[in-house]
């Protein structure tokens, strides 16, 4: 394989003069999860890694042609869509925040555990862990700016961010998603909608690249926080998870990815139970 044959149509590329960002869309199975790799001019930044093997193998597949070493595989946050592909990537040198590799590591084995038995040879057998930490900050590559931020207590515990200001492009990990349910179970209401409306103040970015669906424009922010805005109060008086679910896509009929709902929701009431 050449690095100049055409991109498969799941990639989306985001193109500078001396970087680029290549977006692996996930399909319907795995929840239209997306994973990114870095590029500049001498080597390779992937982030994320995909849910299950066979989107996890193709992009791994994608990252090999493009034929430069990889620096590092950044794991943005620690629930399984994002980091169960680590495992196709060998030697390469994964980073986390303290917190994502943490929870990697405390919670990897039982989340395959619960998975194994719907998913079988379509998910890892044991967790790939994280070694290193990444620190927010910024970091140059061949020149190129790169700049990691964290999030606490948001779609995750805890969610890293990047910024590529020379390609006026973040991405947002699953602190965005376009058109798409959200995966609730964490129920930072507060926390997330603070965080969303934070990008507002972020000059220069046009490009928001969303963990789940389609690359947004600043548009999605407003979309998020309404979104954000409703399920907090459907929450508010729904009798269960099946219930909140029927009003939440009554509301949103046109979004994406239901099994976000029936995989979410569960756990948000369990906490609510857990706190009354
Ligand atoms: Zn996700």
């Amino acid at each position: 394989m050449s690095s100049s044959s055409a991109l498969p149509s799941n990639i989306l590329s985001i193109r500078g003069s001396h970087a680029a960002i290549h977006t692996f869309i996930g399909g319907a199975d795995s929840a239209f999860v997306n994973s990114h790799v870095i590029e500049t001019d001498q080597r390779l930044i992937v982030v994320d890694c995909q849910y299950l093997r066979p989107q996890a193998k193709q992009f791994a597949q994608f990252v090999r042609s493009l034929e430069k070493p990889i620096e590092k595989v950044i794991i943005t946050h620690a629930h399984p869509d994002h980091y169960f592909g680590l495992e196709q990537y060998g030697s390469a040198k994964a980073f986390a925040s303290a917190s994502t590799r943490k929870a990697i590591k405390e919670f990897g084995e039982a989340t395959i555990e619960a998975q194994k038995e719907f998913l079988g040879n379509q998910i890892p057998d044991a967790p790939t862990l994280v070694d290193n930490i990444q620190k927010p900050g910024v970091e140059k590559y061949d020149g190129v700016k790169i700049r990691f931020e964290e999030f606490q207590g948001v779609e995750a515990e805890s969610i890293m961010t990047i910024r590529i200001p020379v390609l006026n492009t973040m991405i947002c990990a699953d602190l965005l998603y376009n058109q798409t349910h959200l995966y609730l179970a964490h129920g930072h209401f507060d926390g997330w909608r603070n965080a969303v409306q934070k990008l507002t103040s972020y000059d220069g970015m046009n490009h928001f690249i969303c963990g789940h669906g389609d690359h947004a424009e600043r548009t999605i922010i407003p979309e998020m926080v309404n979104y954000l805005d409703q399920a907090e109060q459907i929450f508010q008086t729904a009798e269960s998870p099946e219930a909140m679910k029927v009003a939440l896509i009554e509301a949103f009929p046109d979004y994406q990815g239901q099994q976000l709902l029936d995989a979410g929701l569960p756990k948000l009431f369990e906490s609510r139970r857990a706190t009354r």
